[in-house]
């Protein structure tokens, strides 16, 4: 196994125009995908989670629009191209997405057509990428709902998706997703609309299906137990920038950034005390909207640590605080050092 990313994002802003002001739900994205990871993305809502998804696969919802930054594909299977340069709706971006760069999102009927069975939905991704026959298309695709654990597969090859239930259209999804075989898998929320035990089945799917096809995954969730049992490291966004990145294990073990350390402990431990009787501690405030511009820190006003005079004036950079585990916060004087320099600091390599 690489360290060597497969997807590397790079000063990658979002924004749009609207009567109100600027909107900038992205504001500075860094974030290395490394070959055959899966890395987590968390936030509370409105942080900017599902834009990043959206943004990777060029499909950022009108009338936003990617407005700077890169996004590095480097696959090896050709030379490494820049995703947020190419026309979103032109040919070489319609090459990529789904054949080399694929997404699930947390709805379903968002990628499955309600009027088309879910075998010709699946062989149609292969007819058009891969240039198969009807016949060879119709056996790829009862393959992948085999491979996908679709019970019954040859039969649920005529099904509609409004034949199957929720756990069974996600599979479909997958199946659909994966049907070209792509080397990096964005899952936007893939399993926050399933009851329980089938979250537990498709989380479990994902892995295996990760394990078995080497692919990279990037899992947007904001559940934290997702996270813990799936990922290898870890990306906190809060209002449209990354704020701590470190390796799944470091950022559970010591949470560096406000933000982080809040989120986490709004999570009830099992069998803890506090998990069973008493009310959860929660952040104050919310997430502010995207036309919002602070001055300083982005979390400052939510912020229990936060430094009047320091805080709600210097703006802080990403700095690697440990090795291998950045932090977007003036407490740690690697981040102040950097931040007053005014500086971007450069992104350490992702530890495999
Ligand atoms: Fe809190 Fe200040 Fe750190 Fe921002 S920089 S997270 S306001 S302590």
């Amino acid at each position: 196994m690489t360290s060597r990313p497969i997807i590397s994002v790079r000063n990658l802003e979002v924004g749009a125009m609207s009567r109100h002001g600027m909107l900038r739900p992205l504001r500075g994205i860094d974030l290395d995908l490394p070959f055959g990871q899966t890395v987590g993305l968390v936030g509370e809502s409105g942080c900017g989670k599902s834009m990043t998804a959206r943004a990777l696969l060029n499909i950022t919802p009108a009338p936003m629009r990617i407005t700077g930054g890169t996004i590095i594909l480097d696959d090896g299977k050709a030379p490494p191209q820049n995703l947020s340069a190419l026309d979103p709706d032109g040919v070489a971006m319609r090459a990529i997405r789904g054949a080399r760069v694929a997404m699930i999102f947390q709805e379903p009927m968002t990628a499955l057509s309600p009027v088309h069975t879910i075998g010709d939905q699946i062989g149609e991704m292969v007819r058009i990428h891969r240039k198969l026959g009807r016949r060879e298309a119709k056996a790829h695709a009862i393959e992948m709902l085999d491979m996908v654990s679709m019970p019954n597969a040859r039969q649920r090859y005529d099904a509609y998706p409004f034949n199957l239930s929720g756990g069974m259209r996600q599979r479909a999804m997958i199946a659909m997703a994966l049907a070209c075989g792509p080397d990096v898998l964005v899952a936007d929320e893939p399993t926050t609309a399933l009851d329980v035990t089938i979250q537990a089945q498709i989380l479990e799917l994902l892995q295996r299906l990760q394990a078995d096809l080497g692919m990279t995954v990037l899992l947007i969730t904001h559940d934290l137990g997702v996270v813990a049992r799936t990922t290898k490291r870890v990306a906190v966004m809060y209002l449209g920038e990354i704020v701590e990145e470190a390796s799944t294990i470091q950022l559970f073990d010591t949470p560096l950034h406000p933000y982080t350390q809040g989120l986490l402990s709004s999570v009830p431990r099992l069998g803890s005390r506090r998990g069973r009787r008493e009310p959860l501690p929660t952040m104050r405030g919310t997430v502010p909207s995207a036309l919002v511009e602070l001055a300083g820190c982005a979390f400052h006003p939510r912020c229990t640590k936060a430094v009047a005079g320091l805080c709600d004036v210097i703006k802080p950079v990403m700095a690697e605080v440990n090795p291998g585990h950045s932090a977007r916060c003036l407490l740690y004087p690697e981040v102040l050092v950097a931040s007053k320099r005014g500086s971007s600091v450069v992104q350490p390599e992702p530890v495999s």
